[in-house]
């Protein structure tokens, strides 16, 4: 063992993706030892944009990486959304009033200079991290909890923290479920700007096109250098009970009958990898002992409200504050005083509730986005009557994150579809 992993950690922390290391970083700003152990041979992400909204980016400030983050990454003027059919705009944020609003800007970012910021981030404050650690059980012990890796070896800590993601060993702890295949696939594609100056995109804000069974998403990366694209459908061999879904072929006739700039963008897609989306029923308890799940592992979502990754930010963020309201005071044997208890009964108490909102209303807005027929002309009247300053469907998400139940805002209403009246004659002449 080398000088550096010499010395027992207070926290271990399994999965190095964007939770893991935000949690890492998050606690190791409180004045713990944290070792962070990845299966993966080298840290790294996969993918391309993440958009990233005032409670994360007022979570990044705290940590002193929301400048790293903004050079990164790019500030939109507008997140528009659009009819897939027509291509009319039905609503829009105005994101300058937005960070004004909630103090914070909404940004977006390329996946893999978000996880680069926190890795890095991690060296400097002395995080230990190691690769090839493929954990395969968990187990609380008399002094906290253990990891156990493929290799035989173990883990100790005061805590052990699961952030292995949507497949995650430790949650099998806590839960016997399985993913919920919601049978739509995400295709991705990130490419130079000047790929797309031809295509009618906006290099300022962010689009989203929603339509029947499919979505599309634009917006820039890299401080506009470059450009972004992810279409989304429902794959009729998934809905078919069919092993190979959501394949090329689908992804070009799922946006058939779309508006040009759809078309236009379509063939920038990546076609050779493609992501089906599952997600799992949110549940309601997270921690097992000294043993607690933090990001996907807790929490995987369909991605529609685009908070995957702030909710796993946010976890640790939560976490480490209410360690940090203990101080930490070290006893002749190198424990850290902390009352493990007390600090993962508040995480409990006001994570899963969050996420639990998050992962069901992002189900909704997901059908929301998806429909054809009577109920798209009704959703589209009502988003087009919004006023772009209200705020009442973004409130509840963008403000501080809360510590405590008491803090979480409410819910927002639901959209009341049925309050729109669609003639016959309407209804007739709408896709399906
Ligand atoms: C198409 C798409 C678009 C999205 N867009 C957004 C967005 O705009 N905004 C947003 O906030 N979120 C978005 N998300 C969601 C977001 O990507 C995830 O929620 C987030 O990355 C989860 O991070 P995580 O660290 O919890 O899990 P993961 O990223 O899955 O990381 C888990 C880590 O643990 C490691 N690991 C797994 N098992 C083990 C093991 N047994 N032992 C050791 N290590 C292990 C893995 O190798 C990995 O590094 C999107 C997701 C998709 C699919």
């Amino acid at each position: 063992m080398s000088e550096t992993t010499s010395q027992r950690p207070d926290v271990v922390v399994v999965g190095g993706g964007i939770g893991g290391l935000s949690c890492a970083l998050a606690l190791s700003r409180k004045g713990l030892r944290v070792r962070l152990l990845e299966s993966a041979a080298q840290f790294g992400e996969v993918g391309a944009g993440l958009q990233i909204a005032p409670n994360c980016t007022r979570i990044l400030d705290d940590y002193g990486l929301l400048d790293e983050a903004k050079t990164l990454g790019v500030v939109p003027a507008n997140m528009i959304m659009k009819d897939a059919v027509d291509g009319q705009e039905l609503t829009r944020l105005d994101l300058a009033d937005l960070e004004k609003t909630y103090g914070f800007p909404y940004m977006v970012i390329h996946r893999s200079d978000l996880h680069g910021i926190f890795l890095r981030a991690c060296q400097r404050a002395g995080v230990e991290l190691l690769n090839d650690q493929r954990c395969v059980g968990y187990e609380n012990t008399d002094r906290g909890a253990k990891a156990i890796f493929a290799d035989g070896h173990e883990e100790e800590a005061e805590v052990v923290i699961a952030a292995d993601g949507m497949h995650s060993v430790a949650r099998k702890l806590l839960v016997d479920d399985e993913p919920v295949n919601s049978s739509y696939v995400a295709y991705r594609g990130a490419v130079t700007i000047d790929k797309v100056r031809s295509n009618q995109v906006s290099e300022t804000d962010v689009v989203v096109y929603v339509g029947p069974r499919c979505h599309f998403v634009q917006y820039p990366l890299r401080g506009g250098e470059m450009f972004n694209q992810v279409a989304v459908f429902q794959s009729p061999k998934a809905v078919a009970g069919e092993e190979d879904w959501g394949t090329p072929d689908e992804l070009d006739a799922a946006f058939e009958g779309m508006c040009e700039p759809i078309q236009l963008g379509l063939p920038l897609m990546w076609r050779d990898r493609w992501w089906r989306m599952f997600d799992r029923n949110p549940i309601l308890n997270w921690v097992h002992g000294r043993i607690a799940l933090l990001g996907d592992s807790a929490h995987p979502p369909l991605q529609y409200m685009a908070q995957g990754a702030i909710m796993a930010i946010e976890d640790g963020w939560v976490l480490a504050e209410h360690v940090g309201a203990q101080q930490v005071q070290r006893t002749a044997d190198g424990g850290t005083g902390i009352d493990w208890d007390s600090a993962l009964t508040a995480y409990n108490a006001v994570r899963p509730e969050h996420c639990r909102r998050v992962l069901s209303t992002g189900r909704v807005w997901g059908e929301l986005w998806h429909h054809g027929g009577t109920k798209r002309l009704q959703r589209n009247a009502i988003l087009r009557a919004r006023d772009t300053y209200d705020y009442t469907y973004a409130a509840w998400i963008y403000g501080p994150t809360a510590l405590t139940p008491e803090q979480e805002p409410p819910l927002y209403p639901i959209l009341p579809l049925d309050s729109i009246a669609v003639s016959e004659q309407e209804a007739a002449a709408a896709p399906a």
